[in-house]
């Protein structure tokens, strides 16, 4: 037998994940050259991942990465298998025999833990759950957060807290026309929503916003972003830091702040507050709801470009009735494969996934479930091209007999019940999608419930 990638006998590979680290690690296998057969496993009926229910709906131009992947989903041999869950519908030990490789690219699904008492009263949520909420993500459809509170904290100083805070500043009527869920319109036309305190561990010089993000937070029609001046005055190590030329974006960033601080109120109906130097220690409330959020004060340690918050035992109470942890995401584990459960990854040595640092023929992994959560989408395409390389450099120790691929997988889905959603029916779904949006003029209605998108395929 010819090996594998060859006319005689196609690489087969099954990719998990439908998002961009997918999309670009199909795209590579199918224009290395090789004889490939890519199977895109997706768990939801719909694909895009991140980029469908992650990007915040106001930010259509990123959205536009889904132009790219549509095209790589049109290339020959790419083959999608969506609505199918691995570890659940299939093993990952069947998906072994049927597939010479085996990407993972199953993303960060879920969220970090703060680990401080309260964490979990009603009214702390992820920024996670809120995120994915008001993309309609079929997951978080019936998820309620209570927008009648007039003062919310979010914890963390990134792009997806800067997201939680737009879509939290904004007006119903800014929003009405993004892809954003009828289900979250409806609910943040109703908010009372006045007061977003922004709580980062550390100073100004470490937030970790990109600079584009953190302005647009400062232009925003309704509400006013507020600095304290005080907040502005650095340690020594932060000077250096800032002069460190890899660390342009914190320094960038700096200014911003300094320019929302001159800037000041305008008495704009909403308040967007950034607070530094400050960690959640306790959430507090009474009858399981939280009201209060205990922040220890901190002072910065450490070498420039190392510093660490350490707390100085002074603590501030910030009265809120709704919270977000917005402290990063996490990977979840899938039987069958090794799960470094502190960083939230699969290990991986070069994209190969290892057990107790032994490599596992045929099992790699790609994005964000590889790396951590880092990075903006293109960051995935060279990190999706790297585990390919290592892929097709391990072609002669892969299993050399032919694989089935989807001909064997489909009929065994189907004999479990399971109904596979293939490209053609994705299709469909979109154009319904688009369809529902325009009379609205929103550039898609999404369906949010997986028994909608089936029944828009099978009219049952
Ligand atoms: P992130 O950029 O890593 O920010 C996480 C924030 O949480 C940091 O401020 C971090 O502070 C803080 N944090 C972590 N652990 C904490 C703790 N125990 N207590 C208090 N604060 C804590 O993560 P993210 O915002 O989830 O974004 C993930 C990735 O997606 C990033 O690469 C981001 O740029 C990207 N993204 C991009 C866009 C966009 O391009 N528009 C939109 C959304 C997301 P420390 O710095 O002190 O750790």
């Amino acid at each position: 037998m010819d090996a594998p990638g060859t006319t005689n006998n196609p690489l087969r590979v099954a990719v998990v994940g439908a998002g961009p680290s997918g999309f670009y690690a199909a795209e590579a296998l199918l224009k290395s050259g090789k004889t490939v057969r890519v199977d895109m496993i997706e768990r939801l009926p719909a694909p895009y991942g991140l980029v469908r229910y992650g990007v915040a709906p106001d930010h259509p131009k990123l959205k536009e990465a889904i132009l790219v992947y549509a095209v790589i989903a049109r290339l020959p041999h790419f083959n999608l298998l969506g609505n199918v869950t691995v570890g659940r519908d299939v093993t990952v030990e069947e998906l072994r025999a049927h597939y010479h490789g085996i990407i993972f690219a199953c993303g960060a699904e879920t969220d970090r833990h703060l680990g401080i008492p309260g964490e979990d009263l009603a009214g702390s949520h992820t920024a996670t759950e809120f995120v994915a909420w008001y993309n309609g993500h079929p997951d978080y459809r019936e998820r309620c957060f209570d927008l009648s509170a007039e003062v919310v904290a979010i914890i963390g100083q990134g792009n997806v807290a800067a997201d939680v805070c737009r879509i939290l500043a904004k007006s119903a009527d800014e929003l009405k026309s993004t892809d954003i869920a009828a289900h979250a319109l409806d609910a943040l036309a109703t908010s009372r929503v006045r007061e977003i305190h922004v709580i980062g561990r550390r100073g100004v010089a470490q937030a970790k916003f990109t600079n584009k993000e953190l302005k647009e937070l400062g232009e925003l029609p309704n509400c006013d972003a507020i600095v304290d001046p005080r907040d502005l005055e650095l340690n020594s190590e932060s000077v250096v830091e800032l002069e460190v030329k890899s660390n342009f974006v914190s320094a960038k960033n700096v200014e911003i702040f300094r320019a929302f601080a001159a800037r000041g109120a305008s008495g704009k109906p909403r308040r967007l507050i950034f607070h530094f130097l400050k960690s959640p220690v306790a959430i507090k409330g009474a009858a399981a709801h939280m009201e209060q959020v205990v922040l220890a004060r901190n002072r910065l340690e450490g070498a420039p470009l190392q510093q660490a918050a350490r707390e100085t035992g002074e603590t501030d109470l910030l009265q809120c009735g709704l919270l977000f942890r917005s402290i990063g995401y996490s990977g979840l584990p899938i039987p069958g494969v090794p799960f470094d459960a502190r960083k939230g990854v699969f290990p991986t040595q070069d994209g190969r996934i290892v057990d107790g640092g032994a490599v596992m023929p045929g099992l790699y992994a790609a994005g964000w479930i590889k790396r951590g959560p880092t990075g903006i989408i293109g960051t995935n395409r060279a990190d999706s091209i790297a585990t390919v390389k290592s892929l097709l450099a391990d072609l002669s120790r892969l299993a050399p007999e032919a694989k089935g691929g989807a001909e064997v997988l489909k009929p065994l889905l189907a004999a479990r019940g399971t109904r596979v959603v293939s490209l053609d029916d994705w299709l469909k779904i979109d154009a319904a999608e688009v369809a529902r949006g325009q009379s609205k003029g929103k550039p898609r209605e999404k369906f949010t419930r997986v028994a909608e998108m089936l029944k828009c395929l099978d009219g049952s």
